[in-house]
């Protein structure tokens, strides 16, 4: 993966976990105020409820004692004359019936606990009806008003019982009887919340339990509509402890919770079961996780559009300098590489072109190091892959003031270079530029005579000195020819120099091609060429002198045809020096010219 790619992934991911942070704040929030609202809207209920049977207690306790209350009323109740009692709160029991058709019962009750009139099932009556209610025994006994939800025969309702009192004697109750839909339907217009009342099984009384077959915990439903029964099955399933919580109900969330209520002796008697509906709560949270993620995409595609149009203008300039320093590298003769000292980082075109391979991998497979095509002479302190204990890279850097010379050998052609090295840091590594500069002909005329192209003067005496303190090391023998032709005058004299040139570039190859690999050939005069004989005795080098002496008169030679030459023989003694060396050797063949020439003289 590129460079961009990464960096276009970074973003992006840094993007999308910004996005779920924020988006995740938000949400935390919104359901923070969505629970505050919960409980707000939970206490709304509860707060309205309290409203509403309040109002209810006030306005039928008002009705019982300033509507229906009369002498006559009371003296019928006291004489249990059902019919005259049911003539004088018939027209108020209407109006009351008009005024909330929720009305459900109207009861006229005896201190005895009998019934006396049913103004709505005006047929039954004499029971006694406050053994199977509590609430009834209660006003009986405290004559106190009571209020709550109590079952009766008329089933469950909210009733309100009103003791009737005169001069202190305790004359009997009426009570009113309310169905609990019309707290639920003013409930739902006040709070627009659906909600359905249950009563506790304990508070059940005189109601026939078959009546109210749903039941939960202990708790049965005074109503449940068709249109509920949805909503309180999801409600319930897999809701043992009838706890509050999240249903979805169609297309519909609700928010489900219980509010207890309690008659008003404080014993709990009931509970409203609230179904809120908080669909478009949730409807903006989605929203806002849908537009967070279109948002995030938005932001992506353009930061990585961006990015790619910024990356695409830099690496067009990148390449382009890259360019313009590979075209510069290039223009160069000089090999140039940059390495870590191992491993070849970049090389230019010359590098190719010298070592013949076509890229780098290639080389690579090859050669783990340039280095290791480092050549060593023995008269030469050529670049070595490590000197001195150091990396050769390190070693240039080191030794910056001398001269370093390495020679390669590609194809069976000797070349040499001279080495200098320059470092760069790069990224917290050590990078090496070094210039491998051609000196292979620059060599050869510093080291070969022009016209003969055997080892000049200056050439030989380097390989000499160390040819002598090889041979006093290893107490090796060692000898030299000194070979001069003879009468070479003549041949200038007759044949012009030009033709003496030839033969002097003639007798250099005769001579090249007669001695060893190990012995060396130099032009040490005009006519004079000296031979260097390592690991050669005495006699040895006698019989190669005379040899090449036999070799030399028998050559039949362009334009001159025939020719002869002296050589003096000396061998080295390592207690002399070189100059005393040659001066034997020059002794020699100054004997051999005098003793008539075409000779050798050891
Ligand atoms: P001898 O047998 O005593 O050695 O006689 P010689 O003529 O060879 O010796 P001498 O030293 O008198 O002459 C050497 C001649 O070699 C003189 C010079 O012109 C000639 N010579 C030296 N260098 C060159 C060269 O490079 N080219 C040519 N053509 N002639 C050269
Ligand atoms: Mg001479
Ligand atoms: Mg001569």
């Amino acid at each position: 993966m590129n460079f961009k790619r990464k960096v276009q992934i970074f973003i992006s991911l840094f993007v999308v976990l910004l996005s779920i942070i924020f988006t995740g704040f938000y949400i935390h929030h919104e359901n923070q105020r969505s629970d505050e609202h919960k409980q707000a809207v939970a206490k709304d209920v509860k707060d309205t409820y309290d409203l509403i049977t309040e109002d209810i207690e006030y306005f039928y306790t008002y009705r019982a004692y300033s509507n229906l209350r009369s002498e006559d009323v009371e003296e019928a109740m006291l004489n249990r004359d059902r019919e005259k009692l049911y003539n004088l709160t018939l027209p108020r029991y209407k109006t009351l019936r008009e005024e909330n058709p929720y009305l459900m019962l109207m009861q006229f009750h005896a201190p005895d606990g009998k019934s006396i009139l049913r103004m709505h099932r005006k047929e039954v009556f004499g029971d006694d009806i406050a053994s199977r209610r509590p609430m009834l025994q209660k006003v009986h006994k405290s004559h106190e008003i009571q209020r709550g939800f109590e079952g009766g025969i008329e089933g469950i309702a909210y009733r309100i019982v009103v003791p009737f009192i005169e001069n202190s004697k305790y004359i009997g109750a009426l009570e009113f009887g309310v169905d609990p839909d019309y707290i639920m339907s003013k409930l739902y217009k006040s709070n627009k919340i659906d909600t359905l009342f249950m009563l506790h099984e304990t508070h059940m009384a005189a109601a026939d339990v078959l009546k109210y077959p749903v039941s939960y915990n202990g708790y049965r439903f005074s109503h449940l509509g068709p249109n509920h029964v949805p909503l309180v099955e999801a409600f319930v399933k897999d809701n043992p402890d009838f706890t509050g919580r999240l249903i979805t109900v169609g297309n519909k969330e609700y928010d489900v919770f219980q509010i207890y209520v309690q008659n008003n002796d404080h014993n709990p008697a009931g509970m409203l079961l609230c179904f809120h509906d908080v669909s478009s709560v949730y409807k903006e949270e989605m929203q806002v996780i849908v537009g967070s993620i279109f948002l995030t995409f938005l932001i992506i595609a353009v930061l990585v559009a961006t990015l790619e149009v910024v990356f695409d203008r830099i690496m067009k300039k990148m390449n382009f300098q890259e360019e313009y320093v590979a075209t510069i590298l290039n223009s160069q003769k000089n090999i140039i590489v940059v390495t870590n000292g191992k491993n070849i980082i970049y090389v230019n075109n010359a590098f190719y072109d010298f070592l013949q391979y076509k890229n780098l991998d290639d080389f690579r497979k090859d050669h783990e190091c340039i280095c290791y095509l480092f050549e060593t002479t023995e008269t030469e302190n050529y670049l070595q892959p490590e000197m001195d204990g150091m990396l050769w890279t390190e070693y240039l850097l080191a030794h910056k003031e001398m001269e370093h010379k390495a020679r390669i050998t590609v194809n069976g052609k000797t070349s040499i270079f001279t080495v200098d090295a320059q470092m760069m840091k790069y990224d917290r590594q050590l990078r090496y530029v070094v210039v491998f500069s051609d000196i292979t002909q620059l060599n050869e005329l510093a080291t070969l005579d022009r016209l003969t192209q055997v080892a000049n003067r200056f050439e030989f005496d380097k390989i000499l000195e160390y040819s002598l303190s090889v041979s006093r090391r290893y107490k090796r023998p060692l000898s030299i020819l000194l070979l001069d032709i003879d009468h070479f005058k003549h041949i200038n004299d007759r044949f012009g120099h030009l033709v003496g040139d030839e033969v002097l570039k003639a007798l250099s190859t005769l001579l090249r091609m007669q001695i060893r690999k190990s012995d060396v050939v130099a032009r040490w005069g005009g006519e004079e060429f000296m031979i260097l004989l390592p690991d050669t005795p005495l006699p040895s080098a006698i019989k190669m002198a005379e040899a090449l002496r036999q070799r030399i008169e028998v050559n039949s030679f362009a334009t001159v045809k025939y020719l002869t030459c002296s050589i003096g023989v000396a061998e080295f003694n390592p207690v002399e020096e070189a100059d005393d060396l040659f001066h034997r050797a020059d002794e020699k063949l100054y004997a051999a010219k005098n003793a008539g020439r075409n000779r050798i003289m050891a």
